[in-house]
């Protein structure tokens, strides 16, 4: 273990209120990310999810006697290429160690993890934070200690039997990459954009799929609370944390409970604890006098692993741009933060987004997939997924606007036919009637007819200029929102004078 320095100022914006003074939360995060591979660690079984229990076991997941693990290349790659995505070193030699230690669901009686050699050491995820309520994002640089690969354990499932429990091992041998974070988190809103951003990251990536209600992903969420600028306290660690709302949930009570004990005189005792999302408590699950002594030592049935710098080279020139890229090339075409942000935060709506900017106006394109696309999305509980809007179709509804075909407010109106009942855009717009009038004698007419009927509203616009906001209403109305906002505005100035 190295020395732990504290990177960070304490920042009152991030301060715990107690009873006489503020606090300073200190979290460090231990992530478990399940390796988008076909086959295991150290098998060719398959990772397959929601099979049928005991479908996918080879003789070496079961821990038979005289199996041989071999260590599966592409495990190593994603390790690396999530090393390289954390701006992290890649220590081209580590080592396997044998972690024992006895539970039903563990057939070896040890996991082969790596304990003294990672192969991938200290990095930095650099986390947004916020935003704001002027839209501000708050750039937190979090120290990453190391990623190591390590097995999963099999399943006991104890509620489907009277007096038996049974395993499954489907999961025995799947490679997890651990990723440790530096202590370097200071509030619940940085953990929680931590995650987001490792999530965020890996699924750009492809290294692991992220999806923590399957259980691909899952944090041991350490916790410490201190007087602002104090050195470390002891920690808590919470383990298995399988939801970024329950981890927020699960500092908020730790920190709450740490508070309490240290005003009320009293120490904190070192020990792991258990998350129950039902009650929204922490409770202990073991102190540091039970942890266990592993026995850790270096796994005999393995050679150290090995790779030159070619091969990092290699899949480092293979890799695609991560979100922080993007966001600052998104910005750089004009986007702002904010929506630069929104855009990266999942890869699938980047890439929609791109193919709805794609030789469109940036800036309409964006506001059109956050606004009306993601707000439709948010609202009806769908991911960008399955859209019932693709972006061909909302490209082709900014066209309509862009030529002057129709308004942004009946844009709004297409886009909702689209979403319903789907079609192309433009013949929906011809088919319906629901192109602009430009045609000037048209609005005239409509303009002249308003005008003769409110004598008395026109001498008041005279007075009043931003009256004028009132006919051009009633002109909308009037051409079922057909005219051209900008021609009946001008007509109108004309007309009233004032
Ligand atoms: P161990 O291997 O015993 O779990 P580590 O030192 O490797 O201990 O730390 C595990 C995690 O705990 C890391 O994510 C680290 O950042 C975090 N951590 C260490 N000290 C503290 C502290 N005082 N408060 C909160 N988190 C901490
Ligand atoms: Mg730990």
């Amino acid at each position: 273990m190295t020395a732990i320095v504290d990177t960070r100022t304490p920042n009152p914006k991030n301060f715990f209120p107690g009873q006489d003074h503020d606090w300073e939360l200190v979290i460090g995060l231990e992530v478990h990310a399940q390796v988008t591979s076909e086959a295991k660690l150290f098998s060719g079984a398959s990772t397959g999810f929601g099979a049928e229990q005991n479908s996918h076991v080879s003789l070496v997941d079961a821990a038979m006697p005289g199996m041989l693990p071999v260590i599966n290349e592409e495990c190593v790659k994603q390790a690396v290429r999530t090393g390289l995505g954390l701006n992290a070193m890649i220590n081209n030699r580590s080592a396997f160690d044998r972690k024992n230690y006895f539970y039903p669901d563990l057939p070896q009686g040890y996991q082969i993890s790596q304990l003294y050699h990672p192969i991938v050491g200290e990095g930095t995820i650099t986390i947004q934070v916020g935003p704001d309520k002027d839209g501000k994002f708050e750039s937190v640089d979090v120290g990453i200690e190391r990623l190591h690969l390590e097995q999963d354990a099999g399943k006991s499932m104890h509620d489907q039997h009277p007096t038996m429990s049974y395993v499954d091992l489907n999961r025995s041998g799947v490679a997890l990459m651990e990723i440790v974070s530096k202590p370097d988190i200071r509030s619940i809103d940085e953990a929680k954009a931590y995650v987001t951003k490792l999530r965020s990251i890996v699924r750009y990536l492809g290294t692991c799929d992220g999806n923590m209600d399957q259980g691909s992903m899952r944090a041991d969420v350490n916790v410490s609370v201190r007087k602002p600028g104090s050195d470390f306290g002891t920690r808590c660690e919470i383990k298995n944390v399988n939801s970024i709302r329950f981890m927020g949930q699960a500092i908020d009570y730790e920190a709450r409970r740490q508070i309490d004990i240290m005003e009320a005189g009293g120490s904190i005792e070192q020990e792991t604890r258990l998350f129950d999302p039902v009650k929204g408590e922490t409770r202990s699950m073991r102190s540091k006098e039970e942890a266990h002594d592993y026995r850790y030592f270096p796994d005999p049935d393995l050679l150290p692993l090995e790779f030159d710098d070619a091969f990092v080279e290699e899949l480092k020139a293979d890799l695609p741009e991560l979100p922080d890229e993007k966001r600052a090339r998104f910005m750089a075409d004009g986007l702002s933060e904010y929506d630069a942000s929104i855009l990266v935060s999942d890869k699938a709506i980047a890439d929609y987004f791109e193919q709805v900017a794609s030789g469109r106006d940036a800036k309409m394109a964006a506001n059109w997939t956050i606004n009306d696309l993601l707000g439709a999305l948010n609202k009806d509980g769908k991911s960008i997924e399955d859209s019932p809007v693709t972006a061909a179709q909302l490209g082709g509804i900014i066209d309509l606007i862009k030529a002057d075909t129709i308004s942004g407010k009946i844009a709004k109106d297409v886009f909702e036919i689209v979403w319903n009942e789907g079609g192309d855009p433009a013949k929906i717009v011809e088919d319906r009637g629901m192109a602009q009038v430009t045609d000037t004698g048209a609005i005239e007419a409509a303009v002249d007819e308003i005008i003769a009927a409110n004598p008395d509203k026109v001498e008041q616009a005279r007075e009043k200029p931003n009256m004028i906001g009132w006919f051009v209403g009633q002109v909308m109305k009037a051409t079922r929102g057909k005219a051209n906002p900008k021609a009946v505005n001008e007509l109108l100035r004309v007309k009233i004078g004032g």
